[in-house]
């Protein structure tokens, strides 16, 4: 397996071809991006949409407008940021990503991860949320900050196409957005969840696990 990957590009390019997952033969292409972030923030969706399929870029459609808005919100670009998500094919009619999707493109997220080596990481929804603090619920937790063993902070937040169908929850992401500026502006010290002793357990396991998926791809 290759890790000395010079260009997130090249990491990209290697993992468009080894990869698994099944949604490679019926998508148009993958999605990603190509250049880090200058902020060090890593925002995770869940999976490409109808034109991120078109375009191979990824919040490039209307949960994406709003994504840019929330983040202008708050004083970023998207060129500020990174982007990425949890599955790298377009599941069929926008389907949810099955679990056998998501852990066959988990390597290539791992990679990508490691490679840029954020100072945040921002899960998009459920999907991703799950990932990084398996056992919590996005409804109790988003608009908060979670300690990872990685050591990167995970900050809880809807999906941006939630808004889409629910006005209702455009508010809830404008507001999470400001603690997110809060909680940034406080260098990450701000509202820090304590993990109890059984749920570190289970996260020490998670990220075992990650760097065995890595090792034996
Ligand atoms: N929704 C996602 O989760 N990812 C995208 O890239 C676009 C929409």
């Amino acid at each position: 397996m290759k890790t000395d990957f010079q260009t997130l590009k090249e990491l990209h390019e290697y993992y468009a071809v080894n990869n698994r997952c099944g949604l490679r033969k019926i998508a148009t292409q993958p999605v990603y991006e190509i250049a880090p972030p200058t902020s060090g923030i890593v925002f995770i969706g869940e999976a490409p949409g109808k034109n991120e399929d078109l375009q191979g870029k990824p919040f490039v459609g209307a949960a994406g407008k709003f994504l840019n808005e929330l983040l202008q919100s708050i004083g970023f670009s998207r060129e500020e940021v990174y982007v990425s998500n949890t599955v790298k094919y377009r599941p069929p009619e926008n389907r949810e990503p099955t679990d056998e999707e998501k852990n066959s493109c988990r390597v290539w997220l791992n990679a990508e991860l490691l490679f840029i080596k954020p100072k945040i990481l921002i899960p998009l929804g459920r999907h991703a949320f799950e990932r990084f603090v398996p056992g919590a619920k996005i409804s109790a937790s988003h608009g908060q900050p979670f300690e990872h063993p990685s050591g990167i902070p995970v900050f809880a937040m809807y999906h941006p196409a939630v808004a889409l169908y629910n006005p209702n929850l455009r508010d809830v992401l404008k507001e999470d957005f400001k603690k997110l500026k809060d909680y940034l502006d406080n260098g990450g010290e701000l509202n820090k969840n304590e993990i109890p002793e059984s749920k570190s357990n289970v996260f020490s396991k998670s990220t075992k696990k990650d760097i065995d998926d890595i090792l034996n791809m």
